[in-house]
């Protein structure tokens, strides 16, 4: 027997458009005024692949990057230049402090106990204050049960529970951040994400944080336009067959031909992120034509009907409709959980 790896083909793979990501930063960063945009790769980059999406912004002069645990901050840690800067968003445990203390990145202090525990290092690090998500975040209140100058902060920061709605909220939390900034001595000061940036200069401060946009999301109409689509979701074609008046595809038959027509089965189902809110409502395309899923999305297996290119077969391509804001309202999932959710049988290609 040989020893030597026999490459199989993924039947489903991810492609990702290295310049769009590149030109929705800048846009970004453009749109954040004063402030510097960083960038959110957390969750893998939400899903997409955080290594190539640090070496591409890194190139571009992208500096700030937030992940959300040490885990993910050791996976980056070889592709972060001198000069960048590695955020750990959800702070530092007791069982994380071994590797922290020998990883350039820092930690995002959430807590009276984290600043203690981070003190006697000597190392940078980041503060979070709640400004009312009420998620991670010292308390205003408690800012003066510890002497802050003790610590070496890099950025304050805050996060955002509304920017993509206009509610009050969002300038309740932007008097309490601003309130919490004068009891903490950091060199930089972090309010908005991607939603945040496009709530005006007020909301910018030193750095901005944007993760969902970068990766084609839009929450707020003020974003449209700058924004473009990184990830193609593409399925190869299983079998081809012709379905009868009266056939039906799929579990629970929930779709039933009324006329003679072909259709295909992809090799793609809802273990790959491709959730059942697009049964009956998604979309794929071959070159113009548009195929509409039909019936019940599989966990390995979609049906599209393929009339609008009844010439297509067996190892052909397609592509999924998966522009972020659409894909949601075709398939009422958030646009977040759209690109996280995309699973590891992609093989992902940067073009
Ligand atoms: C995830 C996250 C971001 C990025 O948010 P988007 O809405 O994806 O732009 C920014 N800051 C913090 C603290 C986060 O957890």
């Amino acid at each position: 027997m040989s020893d030597k790896v026999i490459e199989i083909p993924s039947p489903a793979r991810l492609r990702l458009d290295s310049r769009a990501l590149v030109e929705n930063w800048q846009n970004l960063d453009k749109k954040s005024g004063r402030a510097k945009a960083g960038a959110a790769v957390k969750a893998n980059a939400y899903g997409l692949g955080a290594v190539e999406v640090v070496r591409h912004l890194q190139e571009s002069g992208c500096t700030d990057f937030f992940v959300a645990n040490w885990q993910e901050a050791r996976e980056l840690q070889a592709e972060i230049k001198s000069g960048s800067r590695l955020s750990v968003l959800n702070g530092v445990r007791q069982e994380d402090m071994a590797y922290a203390i020998s990883s350039a990145a820092k930690p995002v202090i959430n807590s009276l106990e984290q600043a203690r525990r981070w003190q006697s290092t000597g190392l940078p690090c980041d503060v979070m204050v709640n400004s009312g998500m009420n998620r991670l975040g010292v308390n205003l209140e408690d800012l003066s049960q510890f002497d802050w100058s003790t610590l070496d902060i890099d950025i304050v920061l805050s996060h955002l529970a509304s920017a993509d709605e206009d509610c009050p909220q969002n300038a309740d939390q932007l008097e309490q951040f601003t309130a919490a900034l004068k009891h903490l001595p950091g060199k930089r000061t972090s309010l908005s994400n991607s939603a945040g940036i496009a709530l005006g200069s007020a909301y910018h401060f030193d750095c901005t944080r944007p993760g969902l946009s970068l990766y084609g999301g839009q929450q707020r109409p003020e974003l449209a336009g700058s924004i473009q689509q990184i990830v193609f979701p593409e399925a190869q074609i299983l079998q081809v067959r012709m379905l009868k008046p009266g056939d039906k595809v799929g579990y629970n038959a929930n779709y039933t031909a009324d006329h003679d027509h072909p259709i295909a089965i992809l090799a793609m189902g809802y273990a790959d992120g491709y959730l059942c809110g697009f049964s009956n409502q998604g979309i794929f395309y071959h070159d113009e034509a548009k195929l509409p899923v039909l019936g019940r999305v599989s966990m390995d297996l979609i049906a599209v009907d393929i009339s609008n290119a009844p010439h297509l077969k067996e190892s052909d391509w397609v592509t999924a409709e998966y522009n972020l804001p659409l894909a949601s309202s075709l398939s009422g999932i958030s646009q977040y959980e759209l690109i996280t959710g995309l699973g590891n049988r992609y093989a992902r290609y940067w073009v």
